[in-house]
C-alpha cells in the first residue's frame, strides 16, 4: 500500500511515521495508510506558510477568486468518488457523505465570488482636510485544526475563506480521517496553489496541534472539536495574543409543544438526534416536550426508531452507520448506562450491535423520563443517544432549553406563531430553528453559540471576513 504524503513548500513529502486508517464498519478494510508528521515538519510548513504570505496576500482576488472556483469544481466532479471515501473513513451513509462533499465543493464556489465582495469604507475624518479609510487585510499564517465528524466540510469552510482573502494555510486534519483532507489536498494542488500557500500536516493532536498553536508565526488559530482541546488551545493562544476561533460541543434542546404537528416533531427529533449517527455538535441530544404530547410524541419515535437500517455506510438503505471508533462507542455506551442510574428510561436501543461486519455499530438509544440534572442532560455524548425531559408548558420548555452550559443550536416544533417567535427572540444559542431539525444549515450564513459552545468570531458566509482579515484605518490629507 502506498503511503500518502504530507504536502509542505509545495512539496508531497514523507513522514516521521505512519497511521492506518481504518473503515469502522468493517475493520479488515484498511482504507489507506498516511503519513504522520512530527514537529520539526510542522514547523517547516509553517515556515513554508510564512514565506508564501508577503506574494499570496498581495496576489490579487482575481487570482484568488479563479483558484478558489477551479477547486470547487474539481471537488464537485469528484463528489461521488469523494463521499464514497468520507463513508469508509468517517461512516456517515453514502448519501449523508456525498451530500457533506457537495457542500465542500458549494464552499468554494461561494468564496470565490465572496472575495469580490470585500469592501471597505472612506468617511471624512473629524479633523478638517482629513479622510479616513478603513479596509480589510489578510491576517496572515492560520493553522486550522479540525475534527473527524466532517472531514471534508469543516477544513472547507475554513480552508476557503483563508485561502480568499489572501491568507497562508497550515491545516490539520483529525488522525482519523486523514483520507479526506489528503484527497482535497490533491485537489487544492491540482487546482495551482502556489508553493507554500496551503500545506497538509497530518499528525497527532498533541504533537502537530500543539506546534501549530505555540508557533510565533501563526498569527491565527482555527480549531473545531472538544470543549477541552479548545479551552486549552485558546490558553495558549491567547497567552501569546494569537487570534483564536472556536467551534465546539453542544447539549442542543429541541422543543415540541403541544400544538406541534406530530409527523414534523418526529423527523425533527429523529434526523436531528440519530443522523450522522449523532455525530454533530448540532445534535438534538435533549427533546423537551410539553405534557399533553409527550406520550403521542415518544410513542411516534419509537416506530420511526424501528424503521431504521443501521448498517454499512455503502449500502443504499442504510439510514445510519457506525459509530466513528471504538473510543467513542465506549463512551455512548458509558452514558447510556449513566442515564440509566440516574434514573432514566431506556425504551429503545442503546446497546452495540453485531453485524455482518465487525464493525463499531449501535443501537440508536432513546431514554425518556429525564430530569435536567442528569449528566445525560449535562455533557455531550457525540452520538446516536437522544433523552427525554417532560415541561410544563412552554415557558417551562424554554427555560429548560436554556439550562446548560452550551448554546450552539436549539430547535422548537409548534405551529403557534406567538411561541415561534417567542423562542427565536429567547433561545440562548446561535442559530435556532423553528420546524426543522436543530442541524443542518446553510453555508452562506454565519455557524456558530453562544456560550461553551463558541468562541471568537462566527464561520461561514460573508461573517467570515472577520477572522481571516484584519482592519486598517488610514488617515489621508488631501
Ligand atoms: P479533540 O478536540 O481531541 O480533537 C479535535 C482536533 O484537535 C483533532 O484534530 C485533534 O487531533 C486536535 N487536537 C487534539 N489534542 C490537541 C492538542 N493538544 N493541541 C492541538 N490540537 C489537538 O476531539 P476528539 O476527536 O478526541 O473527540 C473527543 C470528543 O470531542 C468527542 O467525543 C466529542 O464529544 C467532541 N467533539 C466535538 C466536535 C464538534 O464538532 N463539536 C467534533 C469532534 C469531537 P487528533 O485527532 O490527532 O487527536
Amino acid at each position: 500500500m502506498t503511503i500518502k504524503r504530507n504536502y509542505i513548500a509545495g512539496e508531497w513529502v514523507e513522514g516521521s511515521g505512519t497511521t492506518r486508517n481504518i473503515n469502522p464498519a468493517d475493520t479488515s478494510d484498511i482504507v489507506g495508510e498516511y503519513a504522520t508528521a512530527d514537529a520539526e515538519q510542522a514547523r517547516a510548513a509553517i515556515a513554508a506558510a510564512y514565506a508564501a504570505f508577503p506574494a499570496w496576500s498581495q496576489a490579487g482576488i482575481q487570482q484568488r477568486s479563479e483558484l478558489l472556483d477551479r477547486i470547487g469544481q474539481k471537488i464537485l466532479d469528484r463528489k461521488q468518488e469523494l463521499g464514497e471515501l468520507l463513508a469508509r473513513e468517517e461512516g456517515k451513509s453514502l448519501s449523508e457523505a456525498i451530500g457533506e462533499v457537495g457542500r465542500a465543493g458549494q464552499i468554494f464556489k461561494y468564496f470565490s465570488g465572496e472575495v469580490l465582495q470585500l469592501r471597505g469604507d472612506i468617511q471624512p475624518s473629524v479633523r478638517p482636510g482629513l479622510e479616513a479609510s478603513v479596509t480589510r487585510e489578510a491576517l496572515g499564517v492560520i493553522g486550522m485544526i479540525t475534527p473527524w465528524n466532517f472531514p471534508i466540510a469543516i477544513p472547507a469552510w475554513k480552508i476557503a475563506p483563508a485561502l480568499a482573502y489572501g491568507n497562508c494555510v497550515v491545516f490539520k486534519p483529525a488522525e482519523l480521517v486523514p483520507g479526506s483532507a489528503h484527497a482535497l489536498t490533491e485537489i487544492i494542488v491540482e487546482a495551482g496553489i502556489p508553493a507554500g500557500v496551503f500545506n497538509l500536516v497530518m499528525g497527532p493532536g498533541r504533537v502537530v496541534g500543539d506546534t501549530i498553536v505555540n508557533d510565533k508565526c501563526v498569527d491565527g488559530i482555527s480549531f473545531t472539536g472538544s470543549v477541552n482541546t479548545g479551552r486549552n488551545i485558546a490558553a495558549a493562544a491567547v497567552g501569546r495574543m494569537a487570534k483564536v476561533q472556536l467551534e465546539m460541543g453542544g447539549k442542543n434542546p429541541l422543543v415540541v409543544l403541544d400544538d406541534a404537528d406530530l409527523d414534523t416533531a418526529v423527523e425533527c427529533a429523529v434526523n436531528g438526534a440519530y443522523f450522522s449517527t449523532g455525530q454533530r455538535c448540532t445534535a438534538s441530544s435533549r427533546l423537551i416536550v410539553t405534557e399533553g404530547i409527550y406520550d403521542r410524541f415518544v410513542e411516534a419515535v419509537l416506530e420511526r426508531l424501528k424503521t431504521l437500517k443501521i448498517g454499512n455506510p455503502l449500502n443504499p438503505e442504510t439510514h445510519i452507520g457506525p459509530v466513528v471508533d471504538e473510543r467513542q462507542l465506549q463512551q455512548n455506551l458509558k452514558y447510556v448506562e449513566i442515564a440509566k442510574e440516574e434514573g432514566g428510561n431506556l425504551v429503545f436501543g442503546g446497546e452495540q450491535l453485531q453485524l455482518e461486519t465487525d464493525g463499531f455499530f449501535q443501537q440508536p438509544a432513546l431514554i425518556i423520563d429525564t430530569t435536567p440534572e442528569m449528566r445525560i442532560n449535562r455533557e455531550e455524548v457525540f452520538g446516536p443517544v437522544a433523552s427525554v425531559i417532560k415541561a410544563r408548558d412552554y415557558e417551562h420548555a424554554l427555560e429548560l432549553a436554556n439550562d446548560t452550559e452550551f448554546g450552539l443550536s436549539a430547535g422548537i416544533v409548534t405551529q403557534s406563531l406567538k411561541h415561534a417567535t417567542h423562542f427565536k427572540r429567547h433561545a440562548q444559542a446561535g442559530m435556532v430553528m423553528v420546524n426543522v431539525p436543530t442541524a443542518g444549515v446553510d453555508y452562506h450564513v454565519p455557524f456558530g453559540g453562544r456560550k461553551g459552545s463558541s468562541y471568537g468570531s462566527r464561520e461561514q458566509g460573508s461573517y467570515a471576513r472577520e477572522f481571516y482579515t484584519t482592519v486598517k484605518t488610514a488617515y489621508t490629507s488631501a
